[in-house]
């Protein structure tokens, strides 16, 4: 499960308004994009569905339930973080589990889904050693586990990749499609960078100042750029 619907939803910080009506349908299992240029709205989108931020007005279904007031923690979606927010003193097995001690589960059964989640991301050998043990690779794996161990709905990324080097980027792009695969989950995934867009999408929502110039895959996008602003973005031919 995990489809998420956005009606005439709203930002705005103080008078000045971010987000604009906007109406969104991500379906279940589906890889979404949100891509655009440094302050377009991209993050301020994501956290609206997180429930980080709370909409200005409108509404925000979660699998036909209305969780436009519902807390971050009642909405059972997972925010991926970038790897420098793990905590460098605790394990990898530690920094998986912590999420699950928080929500008050018990030992076996945080055991159970801790190593599940690290034999999904190859971390089996490394659940004893600390972050700074590990490449840059391994730390962001890390970070996806402690969103998987939840088993959310959906989940969130905030430009996961943009403190990676070009070479590590490219890898984990395709881990994290792989993971899609493997999981079937429906993942929101905010990025300026087009090639990351292009490449891991099933559906890119292009935004600019707050509106949604044009959603599609990436083939339609390609082809047929609604104007100027997603030709040049996404450097289609147009
Ligand atoms: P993006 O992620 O696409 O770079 P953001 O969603 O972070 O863009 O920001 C969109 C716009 O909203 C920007 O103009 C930004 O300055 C503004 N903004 C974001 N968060 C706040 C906030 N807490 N208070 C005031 N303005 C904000
Ligand atoms: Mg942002």
């Amino acid at each position: 499960m995990g489809a998420i619907q956005l009606k005439q939803v709203v930002k705005s910080f103080g008078d000045v308004e971010v987000i604009p009506p906007l109406d969104l349908d991500i379906n279940d299992g589906e890889f979404v994009v949100f891509v655009g240029p440094s302050g377009c709205g991209k993050s301020t989108l994501l956290r609206l569905i997180a429930g980080l931020e709370d909409v200005t007005s409108g509404v925000i279904e979660i699998d036909g339930v209305d969780a436009t007031t519902l807390p971050p923690a009642k909405r059972g979606l997972a925010m991926v973080f970038q790897s420098y927010a793990l905590y460098p003193h605790m394990s990898v097995r530690r920094n998986i589990a912590f999420p699950l001690k928080m929500a008050g589960e018990d030992r076996e059964t945080i055991d159970r889904k801790v190593e599940d989640a690290a034999r999904v991301l190859n971390l089996t050998d490394y659940l004893d050693r600390r972050p700074g043990q590990l490449s840059g690779g391994q730390r962001q794996r890390v970070a996806i586990g402690r969103a998987i161990v939840r088993q959310p709905k959906a989940f969130l990324f905030d430009e996961p990749l943009s403190n990676l080097d070009a070479a590590l980027r490219g890898t984990m792009r395709l881990e994290i499609s792989e993971l899609h695969h493997q999981l079937a989950t429906t993942m929101i995934y905010v990025t300026h960078d087009q090639v990351e867009a292009m490449t891991m999408a099933d559906k890119i929502v292009v935004l600019n100042a707050g509106n949604i110039e044009q959603v599609g895959s990436p083939l339609e996008l390609y082809r047929a750029p609604r104007n100027l602003f997603v030709a040049g973005f996404i450097g289609s031919p147009r």
